[in-house]
């Protein structure tokens, strides 16, 4: 039987890095054993489901390249299937109406506290006709089997056992017919194919729930594997201040997929001490037996280097495609300065994400209105004003703008000026960029092209001399 694996999220918030951990291992495991990986948005819970979840799911998986090999499918449109599986869980006897009111519901509730027992439902209903109006609303439970265990071959955690005295009769629609999520995961999963669900361990209370649905239908559950949570840095639940925000914010932020793909699949599966790994590398080397069964901490500082690991290692013009979004997300037209991939070689090093390298690098597409002010307090005193004046001569006459000449003239006017080459460079550096940090100088210049260098640092001539007198 052909692998298939699938993603289901429930748009109720947007798809952040342990969706897309799950995601991804998922994706990895199908890919591995040359099956198929579904994508499946579970958005029965109308109230909290947004569209803006669906498409932060949809084009965050398509930004990370996990495209799925069938859906999106939709579980609200399968409520036709949904109540044909009730009805023949009823019809069969595996379900039954359950009439009893809010109230009782509560009463029994508080009673079982009181008496320190676990809350659950006592079958009231179950056996016995309960007395109800005619017309009384109702939800149908399934009847959980009274005794035995279920037992879980988790492919993570091992064998998980729980008793069905643990579980209660789960309400598998409620009043008015809407299908909870055990049972449409169930139907979905089945109908679907699935051989295994990897999902986050929050689920693991609804597995032996689910396989007995399985069991009720007369089908064979698929295997499952639960993942262990991923923690923040002081040991709590992942949350929005820890990082689990949206993935598009990460595409935002300047992440490389690549780079956060990769950095996910070493949170919670190791393979020897490797670090980086190619996608062709993460599908052939994962597996679930080497998922870690503890819980993984999430270090922005370790995301970060494996974003710098990729920018530096990446064909430029595949990394300059990701920048190019930076710079349509701030405005600033590409067209007006060096091609893209001719500036990620020169700023990669210094950089850990694609917005910071947007950001070192405006002074190269638009005119900048102030010049870094320790910088310019710095570097345009009196004394810089010879070297700029020899600097403008030289670069207005230089015909061939290349790093070699570039650097020749910096050194020629240093000689004759008898300067440090600092005392030549620097100030450059400040009229060209507006900052004192740059890539070399002449990488800078001829990025910038001449006419800009030759206008820069008449602009820092006449800043200079109008500071000073
Ligand atoms: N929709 C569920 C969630 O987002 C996942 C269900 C499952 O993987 O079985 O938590």
């Amino acid at each position: 039987m052909a692998t298939r694996t699938r993603f289901a999220p429930s748009p109720t918030g947007y798809l952040h890095i342990g969706g897309v951990r799950t995601a991804l291992y998922a994706y990895l495991y199908a890919k591995k054993y040359g099956g198929e990986f579904i994508l499946r948005v579970e958005d029965t819970d109308r109230e909290r489901s947004t569209d803006e979840a669906v498409e932060v799911i949809l084009e965050g998986m398509s930004w990370l390249g996990l495209a799925a090999d069938e859906g999106p499918f939709y579980q609200t449109k399968r409520f036709d299937r949904y109540n044909e599986v009730i009805q023949a869980l009823l019809d069969q006897g595996s379900a039954y109406k359950c009439y009893c009111t809010r109230e009782r519901l509560d009463a029994l509730r508080e009673q079982q506290m009181a008496a320190k027992q676990k809350p659950r439902y006592d079958g009231l209903c179950r056996d016995s006709d309960c007395q109800h109006e005619d017309d009384a609303p109702y939800v149908i439970r399934f009847k959980n089997p009274i005794d035995g265990d279920v037992v879980i071959d988790d492919q993570i955690k091992g064998q998980v056992v729980i008793n069905n005295r643990e579980l209660d009769d789960l309400i598998i629609a409620r009043t008015g017919g809407v299908p909870t999520y055990n049972l449409t995961v169930v139907v979905d999963d089945l109908d679907m194919g699935m051989t295994h669900v990897i999902r986050g361990d929050d689920h693991l209370n609804n597995t032996p729930r689910q396989i007995n649905i399985f069991n009720a239908l007369g089908a064979a559950p698929p295997l499952y594997a639960h993942l262990a949570m991923i923690l923040g840095d002081d040991g709590k639940k992942l949350s929005k201040r820890h990082g689990a925000v949206s993935v598009l914010l990460y595409k935002d932020e300047g992440f490389l997929p690549e780079a956060l793909l990769n950095y996910l699949v070493r949170l919670g599966w190791s393979h020897g001490d490797q670090e980086i790994f190619s996608m062709a590398e993460m599908i052939e080397k994962f597996d679930l037996k080497d998922v870690n069964k503890s819980a993984s901490t999430f270090n922005p500082e370790k995301l970060l280097w494996m974003n710098q690991q990729y920018m530096m290692s990446m064909a430029p013009e595949v990394v300059a495609q990701h920048l190019q979004y930076q710079f349509d997300l701030a405005g600033v037209d590409v067209a007006a300065g060096p091609a893209l991939e001719d500036l990620v070689v020169v700023q990669r090093e210094r950089c850990k994400t694609l917005k910071d390298m947007l950001a070192v690098s405006r002074y190269f597409y638009e005119d900048f209105n102030e010049y870094d002010e320790k910088a310019a307090k710095k570097n345009f005193k009196e004394a810089a004003i010879g070297p700029l004046e020899a600097l403008l001569d030289a670069y207005a006459v230089l015909e061939d703008w290349q790093k070699e000449p570039i650097h020749g003239v910096v050194m020629a006017v240093s000689e004759k000026l008898d300067l440090k080459m600092g005392k030549v460079a620097q100030p450059l550096r400040v009229a060209v960029s507006g900052t004192s940090m740059s890539p070399g100088i002449d990488d800078t210049l001829v990025l910038l092209g001449k006419a800009r260098t030759l206008q820069r640092i008449e602009r820092a001539i006449a800043f200079t001399k109008a500071k000073i007198a």
